[in-house]
């Protein structure tokens, strides 16, 4: 046994597990080395090519567990860092060696040595005062959720390699589709001839990706069905407002409809898809011969947070689809892109956005922007599951099994780009027991009324340093108006006082991020039918309270006023 150990060069020195500080042995007597019986379990365990032992691994993990809860106090607190990283690029890189270790060394000072290298380059998406992007919310249930997944590790791409890994996040997701109001024919056990069902993304990019290839797919087999002798891809072609996610554009790209795919149809003056023009763009496609295949609705675009209107887009692509079948493939597939604001469902006063949505084929959000479960979960929901399937199956013969072909489980591995696939509905569960759905309604309500108070503050400026530009749920737009915007009385130029305000704007937001208080990040958007520069401040931190919102608007007051001239 011990030969047959050595020969195949998998024991060192002296054992399959390194017990770190402890040094010789202990612990050594369970996990892998006892299971596999002789005298494995009285190897020295210290030598090269030995594992952790599950003792140094529970003293680690304490430890690694305490660091990240000081972490977090750490951001809470009064001596929180900067914000944003202030390295520059090449530091983190440069402090590191440029191979990777010969020999394993002490893992508590492993440990502490990536600490003390990572830190300074995070820009610390968990401090209250991250006002950037979108959120992107971690809680202490999810973490202990990704820990477990992490623990457990199973690969959950077919039924059969973790029943409880495909099981629970089929259940999770049904949970979640009724938690957002989103009609029965999403949930897994929907009871009409093609069945629904959600899955797990790893982000909104995948899902459209998912969404794409089986619209594209679904086309071409209606426009062969209708007579035509085949459908090159070139005819296809997308939809998505001109505020739409860039994630729609590079879906298009992926899935073979290229840039030149994707019409971006134009939006009103609350930047919302302007549903009389998607369908002119349709008919007027159509017309040339071409097949409009997809339609991505958003709700909550990423500049403003506005939000398309489902019912008439559905209505739309309802007529279009009507007057379109045959050969010219049927209605193309309605996808929603819910990224951020999907969160705001839970409560029951944001629902009029999905008026509508029973139309869709296919629905998503992301819990790891503003619904406290870490990154990455992004939700996927089809209406017809059977189209995502048509798309995507495969079964090499070494993925065969006897559950698989009784067809009475789903296989993930199906629903998704990749084969493999993590057990992410573990944190999503947690945090639904931690919080419960009356916690988490609670806490999207607070982020709103947070963000409706500061953009009340922000219009109501009485020294009228700021315009606001609009409020949607929990997202705040703004701009920063230049002295010379001040007196509306046509004193010069109007456009050139705007420009002159954007780039006020611009040098505000540096500023405030230069400052490590606070961070926001910028978009351009049209502004009464010009381009113009906004901040974007986007509450929704696990750590933020109302406090640090009243000391953002304290700052950016500050700010302008040493600014503008
Ligand atoms: C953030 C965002 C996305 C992309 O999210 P990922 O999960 O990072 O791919 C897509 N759409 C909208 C509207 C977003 O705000």
């Amino acid at each position: 046994m011990m030969a047959w150990m050595s020969d195949a060069g998998l024991v060192g020195a002296g054992g399959w597990e390194r017990d770190g500080m402890d040094g010789a042995g202990s612990g050594t007597g369970d996990g892998l080395g006892a299971g596999l019986g002789g005298g494995l379990g009285d190897g020295l365990g210290d030598g090269a090519g030995a594992h952790m032992s599950a003792d140094a691994f529970r003293r680690h993990g304490h430890a690694m567990v305490d660091w990240i809860a000081s972490y977090h106090e750490r951001l809470r607190g009064d001596s929180a860092p900067p914000v944003l990283s202030g390295v520059r690029a090449g530091d983190v890189a440069g402090a590191m060696a440029r191979s990777a270790p010969e020999h394993g060394v002490e893992m508590e000072h492993a440990i502490a040595t990536l600490q003390a290298l990572v830190e300074p380059g995070l820009t610390h998406w968990q401090h209250p005062s991250f006002f950037g992007y979108f959120p992107c919310n971690a809680s202490f249930p999810a973490m202990l959720g990704e820990l477990m997944s992490a623990g457990v590790n199973v690969q959950g791409m077919l039924w059969q390699t973790s029943p409880a890994a495909t099981e629970v996040e089929t259940r999770v997701l049904d949970w979640m589709c009724d938690a957002i109001g989103l009609p029965g024919c999403f949930r897994s056990d929907a009871e009409h001839a093609e069945r629904g069902g959600g899955v797990i993304q790893g982000t909104a990019s995948e899902a459209v990706v998912v969404a794409l290839v089986a619209a594209r797919d679904r086309a071409r087999r209606a426009v062969v069905a209708g007579g035509a002798e085949a459908c090159p891809i070139e005819r296809l072609r997308a939809y998505a407002s001109a505020q739409a996610h860039s994630s729609i554009v590079k879906g298009a790209m992926v899935a073979g409809l290229g840039r030149e795919g994707v019409r971006l149809i134009e939006t009103d003056d609350r930047w919302r898809m302007d549903a009389g023009a998607l369908e002119r763009a349709m008919r007027e496609d159509a017309a040339r011969g071409l097949v409009p295949c997809f339609v991505g609705a958003t709700l909550g675009t990423t500049s403003t947070g506005a939000v398309d209107p489902l019912g008439a887009i559905g209505e739309a692509i309802g007529r279009f689809g009507s007057d379109a079948a045959g050969e010219m493939g049927g209605a193309p597939w309605l996808h929603v892109d819910a990224a951020y604001a999907g969160s705001a469902l839970v409560c029951a006063e944001h629902r009029w956005m999905i008026e509508g949505v029973e139309r869709a084929d296919s629905f998503n959000f992301n819990p790891h922007k503003w619904l406290l479960t870490n990154f990455d979960c992004s939700l996927l929901w089809t209406r017809r599951r059977s189209d995502v399937l048509e798309s995507l199956s495969i079964l090499p013969e070494y993925l065969r099994n006897a559950a698989t072909d009784e067809g009475a489980v789903i296989d993930y591995r199906d629903w998704q780009i990749p084969l493999g696939r993590r057990f992410r509905a573990l944190k999503l569960w947690l945090v639904l027991h931690q919080y419960g759905l009356e916690g988490l309604r609670e806490i999207v309500r607070s982020h709103c009324a947070w963000g409706e108070r500061f953009a009340a503050a922000i219009a109501g400026d009485g020294a009228g340093r700021f315009e606001l530009v609009d409020r949607a749920f929990s997202l705040v737009t703004l701009r920063v108006r230049a002295r010379c915007e001040d007196d509306g009385d046509g004193r010069g130029d109007a456009a050139a006082c705007a420009d002159a305000g954007d780039a006020l704007t611009k040098r505000v937001l540096d500023a405030v991020n230069a400052s490590g208080l606070a961070y926001l990040t910028h978009t351009r958007v049209p502004v009464r039918g010009r381009d113009r520069t906004l901040i974007r401040v986007a509450i929704g931190g696990t750590h933020t309270r109302e406090k640090h919102v009243e000391a953002l608007l304290g700052l950016l007051r500050r700010t302008v006023d040493e600014l503008r001239e």
